[in-house]
């Protein structure tokens, strides 16, 4: 096993009929960094910032940040890592900035949080850009978008730390900016969100979430949430199909991006780029390898007939069986 995936690690993702889909990796920890390296991940989809912050038991300071940063973006240079400012809120907690809320899934969470506390945003952005000097492969990411002005503010804030950066020496590029896709509104919005940003990534366990209005944490609802819920597939189609016409790249960050039935679906709809945990990449990536595009896109033109999660799921399994 461990031959096949160092052999695999050098084979592109790449289908029978020539059609390439970058294959990037989730991380946290730096430890997830180092591990995605050997399974040949081609750049960080999504680094989940609140991780570090959730090892401390205050904010880390700009300094702290910048150096933690600055290890991520080395470990991947020059491929490309894609760092979401803080998505804190929800189900993820901060023990020295407590939220208490009824309905904390709908309420003071990631974008929305740092926008009430520039502070807290600008320092996160100015270490990013710092500790991307020299190396220019950092991508900022926002997560849990609903509103416009929200993109508009961050914007914002981000050229105004880049500005300030640069005042101190820094000589740092504007990197690229992205939104997440993972608020039902937002799937409505591509077009001007992709007019303001150079790149979208869905968040499809959060957009899932929301579309289907389950907790995704909730045990007792567990069996309504289904990644393969027709609507949720609808709306990850219509996405894909939005971003083209606006000719802005746009990949899948959310857990469906690693699961590799989720995998052939998403490639077929169009996406450019899955990102997904390092321990999935290599199935994966080894599917991608055993199909062809075209039987991907008839594959999913069948799915998208169908009204129910657990026969799509059948379906696609049967399928890829079938296809050895
Ligand atoms: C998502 O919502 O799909 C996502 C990638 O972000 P997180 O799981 O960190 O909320
Ligand atoms: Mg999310």
């Amino acid at each position: 096993l461990q031959q096949d995936l160092q052999e695999l690690k050098d084979c592109p993702a790449e289908t029978l009929d020539g059609h390439r889909i970058p294959l990037w990796v989730n991380t946290g920890l730096i430890t997830d960094a180092l591990r995605s390296l050997d399974r040949g991940a081609e750049g960080v989809g999504l680094y989940r910032t609140e991780v570090p912050f959730m090892m401390k038991d205050r904010f880390p300071s700009e300094n702290e940040q910048q150096k933690t940063y600055r290890l991520q973006l080395e470990t991947f240079a020059p491929a490309p890592v894609t760092m979401r400012t803080l998505d804190i809120g929800g189900d993820k907690a901060l023990t020295y900035f407590p939220i208490n809320e009824a309905n904390p899934f709908l309420g003071w969470r990631g974008i929305r949080v740092t926008l009430d506390h520039p502070e807290i945003f600008l320092v996160q952005i100015r270490a990013m850009l710092k500790a991307s000097e020299g190396l220019n492969n950092l991508r900022i990411m926002l997560p849990m978008i609903s509103h416009i002005s929200e993109v508009d503010e961050a914007l914002h804030l981000i050229y105004r730390a880049h500005a300030e950066v640069q005042e101190e020496g820094f000589a740092v590029e504007m990197p690229d900016i992205g939104v997440m896709i993972e608020v039902p509104a937002a799937v409505y919005q591509i077009r001007e969100l992709a007019q303001r940003v150079d790149f979208l990534s869905v968040g499809s366990n959060d957009l899932t979430q929301y579309l289907l209005a389950v907790d995704r944490n909730n045990p007792r609802v567990a069996d309504l949430y289904q990644a393969f819920h027709p609507a949720v597939l609808s709306a990850l189609k219509i996405i894909a199909e939005q971003a083209a016409v606006q000719k802005t790249p746009v990949s899948v960050c959310g857990e469906l991006a690693g699961n590799p039935l989720g995998a052939v679906l998403l490639m077929a709809m169009g996406y450019d780029m899955l990102s997904m945990n390092a321990t999935n990449l290599p199935k994966v990536k080894s599917i991608v390898r055993g199909i062809s595009m075209e039987w991907a896109q008839q594959l999913l033109g069948e799915v998208m007939q169908m009204d129910s999660a657990p026969i799509i799921v059948a379906t696609i399994q049967l399928s890829l069986e079938k296809a050895g």
